[in-house]
């Protein structure tokens, strides 16, 4: 069998800090290790419509931004197809069978989607197509006989929910769809990296990201008015790792190699956690650690950015091309699936 990878992103804004370790890093790493035959990346623009219907215009400019990103990172259209979801008018035939392998009840009992509900104040007025999304996601994934999907933890219940739908259909119409395999990020504090108020997951539509584009002014300020520990007052006092945001984006992001470069008063991050657990060490000390962090990381991720940007109708092309190649890719699986189903009547 083939190894296929299959993920993507919604265009509600340019992708932020957690995409990167939840799952954009890792996909430039696989792209790079040529141990796959096909990659497809997805800008899941019908997906971030179905909470942003009246809001056409923020999903439109944002798809640029996000393939930014993407070519700023590392994803490379000689290896790795970009496509936009839109343009695949097949997954959308796909989604409206799949609708019959899945019951109302357990939709509702998705939790990442019953927390974006919640978070969305949609309450009884919840749009069906919002509901329905993780159906459309398992056409997205299964469309491109996908193996493998690289995501974040919010990201579970989707794929449990499309190897369900796969597992039905291959049981009712014969063997026909891949069900894939998630892979998650190898650190913890990767799953879900936290926003800079440290409560909810960092995420688009709160707005509590730092951005790939983000300037080096910004990222500095972000990292300087992070949430630490409350309880934390004066330098000599005990301070507190779990649920103090600095941390976590250390354990996100430090490597050994930083504290060399910036605080060689440290061997690593057990160290200085150590340090700031007994007292003596000060926020401002190990913000400044985690900000020359991130700016090492993000410099030359946003300096590739901006050349990039010069010459859009570039990335506008890579994306045309890269939605033909999808096309094709997902008219051939449609193709099996009604001759599966025996909906195949004129062949
Ligand atoms: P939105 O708020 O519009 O849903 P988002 O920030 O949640 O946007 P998505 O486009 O939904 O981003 O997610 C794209 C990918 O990034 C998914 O694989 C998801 O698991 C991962 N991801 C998103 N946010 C985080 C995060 N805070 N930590 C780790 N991974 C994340
Ligand atoms: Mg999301």
């Amino acid at each position: 069998m083939k190894k296929i990878i299959l993920t993507g992103d919604r265009p509600t804004g340019p992708l932020h800090i957690g995409h990167y370790v939840g799952s954009l890093k890792r996909r430039v790493e696989l792209q790079n290790s040529g141990e796959f035959d096909e990659i497809y990346i997805m800008i899941a623009d019908a997906q971030a419509l179905t909470d942003n219907m009246k809001n056409p215009e923020k999903i439109r400019e944002n798809i640029v931004e996000v393939a930014l990103d993407y070519l700023a990172c590392g994803l490379s259209p000689d290896k790795s197809v970009l496509f936009i979801q839109s343009q695949i008018p097949e997954l959308c035939e796909m989604t409206f069978y799949y609708l019959n392998l899945v019951t109302v009840a357990r939709l509702e009992l998705n939790p990442t989607v019953k927390s974006e509900i919640q978070m969305r104040q949609f309450e009884k007025n919840i749009p069906a197509g919002f509901l329905t999304y993780p159906v459309s996601q398992a056409a997205d994934i299964t469309a491109f006989d996908a193996t493998l999907v690289p995501v974040g933890e919010d990201q579970s219940p989707m794929i449990e929910q499309t190897r369900e739908i796969a597992k039905r259909f291959n049981h009712i119409y014969g063997d026909t769809l891949v069900e894939p395999k998630i892979l998650l990020p190898d650190r913890n504090a990767c799953m879900r990296l936290p926003g800079l108020d440290g409560k909810a997951k960092m995420s688009k539509s709160l707005g509590n990201c730092i951005y790939l584009s983000d300037s080096s002014d910004d990222i500095k300020k972000k990292v300087m008015s992070m949430y630490t520990d409350p309880t934390h007052l004066r330098v000599e006092d005990e301070g507190h790792i779990e649920g103090n945001t600095v941390f976590t984006y250390l354990d996100a992001f430090c490597e050994d190699r930083y504290f060399e470069e910036f605080l060689p008063e440290y061997a690593n991050l057990d160290e200085l956690k150590a340090h700031y657990q007994r007292g003596g060490l000060g926020d401002v000390k190990i913000k400044k650690f985690l900000n020359n962090i991130l700016q090492d990381i993000l410099n030359p991720i946003r300096e590739r950015r901006i050349e990039l940007a010069k010459d859009i109708p570039s990335v506008y092309e890579i994306l045309k091309k890269g939605s033909i190649t999808a096309r094709e890719k997902a008219s051939q699986t449609l193709s099996r699936m009604r001759k599966a189903m025996g909906i195949n009547y004129f062949y």
